[in-house]
């Protein structure tokens, strides 16, 4: 609430400047007419920004193109009861090596390389002291409904949610939400923590361990749910 009540007061701000903000001095990050870029660090504008790419899949596409990710459209395409592709992404790389290939909404997959470039790999030089250089997932496209929620099909119905178990370091390390997220003090749980917090900044939804025993190896990352980060 207190996000939506700062964004709203710098819109306001924002419209009542005297020349457009295009030729006003505000960095891009600041103005929520332009677009998102990978290279700013998420602020309260970037769920605004991010559900525009939601609705502009050549934008989406063009951001995403910002991002050291490796990725092939897909073709938009039911795949099941309320279960449908659109504007989506097989990644076969992001910024870290993956486990497997993964199918992902374009405006996900852009807060997915948000989280990696201003979250993770800091966090990764700063309380492990090496780089990320894997990426372990559990699944991204699911045709399913919310496992707690029956009737109402999950983000990962559409592609639109990650759920992200661990990852490799630089020097062999692994860190695995399953094993390292239980001791809050060491590195790897402050750095798992870090990831969570994080991901709330990058992302509309995140669950972790501390949420339910069915998220206790993962975190689960989505988009164009609800605002939650839990
Ligand atoms: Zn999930």
């Amino acid at each position: 609430m207190a996000a939506f009540l700062r964004a709203a007061a710098l819109l306001l701000l924002l419209l009542l400047l005297p020349t457009p903000p295009d030729r006003g001095g505000v960095p891009p990050r600041w103005n929520p007419w332009a677009p998102l870029r990978i290279a700013d660090a998420p602020n309260v504008l970037t769920p605004l920004k991010l559900a525009r790419l939601g609705r502009d899949g050549a934008l989406c596409r063009a951001v995403l193109a910002q991002a050291p990710l490796q990725s092939t459209p897909v073709p938009d395409r039911e795949i099941g009861p309320g279960c449908r592709l659109a504007d989506a992404v097989r990644i076969t790389r992001t910024r870290f090596a993956v486990n497997a290939p993964f199918l992902l909404s374009c405006r996900a997959a852009v807060s997915l390389a948000l989280w990696e470039r201003h979250t993770v790999q800091p966090a990764a030089m700063q309380l492990l002291g090496a780089p990320v250089q894997r990426l372990q997932h559990l699944g991204s496209l699911a045709c399913r409904d919310v496992a707690a929620r029956p009737g109402r099909r999950s983000r990962h119905a559409q592609a639109d949610a990650l759920d992200v178990a661990g990852f490799t370091l630089g020097d062999g390390r692994r860190v695995t939400v399953l094993r390292d997220w239980g001791d809050a003090e060491a590195p790897a749980g402050r750095f798992l923590r870090a990831l969570h917090r994080g991901a709330c900044r990058s992302f509309d939804g995140v669950l972790g361990p501390d949420y339910n025993a069915a998220h206790r190896d993962h975190l689960h990352l989505e988009l164009g749910g609800g605002r939650y980060c839990r």
